[in-house]
């Protein structure tokens, strides 16, 4: 369902960082825009194929949201150079991410920053427990429910109770081995996700040894773009 620029961890450049896109209704929508998100979207031509761009951010760290500034940029010359394309940014806490915008001198991010619940494919944004802030969503795109779980310290409850009621397509999960830190440790998965549920768990935020472990317990990588 979902593609991805890349399923890597906060560090991990050959994986390149956690965030996802998909392509519909003449709309490109982006989830999270970390670290050489902004070169892969001109490098795909993504951005040929569409009138409108959305954006939906989990949390502010920089490998969710540091192409974030030079995509604002890189639209706004589009616009006036090339031809019209629409662009939101959604946030929950957008007047912080408002405030941030401005400091990197996009000055008409008032515009353009709005909360989730004014995007017609966000169904619910969930806070999370990582850092401030923090925020998954269940989204509706192209008739389809996916849970995408940005940064966490646990799945969460209310996706997990959904997924278990077979009401979620594709469940976006990120995931660790290690344990004690922001994230979700394998180990949770394991214990709370059945084996026949695991078909519809992607498992993102990874490293090589991570990756290899998710997928012998029959969870799934999630469809990298290049
Ligand atoms: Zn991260
Ligand atoms: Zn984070």
């Amino acid at each position: 369902m979902l593609k991805f620029f890349g399923d890597g961890g906060a560090f991990d450049i050959n994986r390149g960082s956690t965030s996802a896109f998909y392509i519909v209704d003449k709309t490109l929508i982006l989830i999270d825009t970390g670290y050489g998100v902004y070169e892969k979207i001109l490098n795909l031509h993504l951005l040929d194929k569409v009138e409108k761009v959305e954006i939906l951010i989990t949390h502010t760290h920089g490998d969710h949201i540091s192409s974030l500034a030079s995509i604002c940029d890189y639209l706004k010359f589009y616009n006036i150079m090339v031809r019209r394309v629409d662009y939101k940014i959604y946030y929950e806490n957008s007047e912080n991410l408002i405030k941030l915008l401005k400091l990197m001198l996009i000055d008409w991010a008032d515009k353009i920053v709005f909360k989730p619940s004014q995007c017609k494919y966000v169904l619910q944004c969930l806070p999370q427990e990582h850092f401030e802030n923090a925020y998954g969503y269940i989204l509706n795109i192209a008739g389809k429910t996916i849970f995408y779980s940005g940064d966490a310290k646990h799945i969460n409850e209310t996706a997990l109770s959904l997924l278990k009621q077979k009401k979620i397509d594709y469940f976006y999960q990120e995931v660790t081995l290690i344990e004690n830190v922001q994230h979700t440790n394998i180990k949770e998965l394991i214990d709370n996700i059945p084996s026949d549920l695991r078909s519809e768990v992607y498992c993102m935020h990874l490293n090589d040894k991570t990756a290899s472990e998710v997928v012998k317990f029959g969870f799934n990588l999630v469809d990298i773009a290049f």
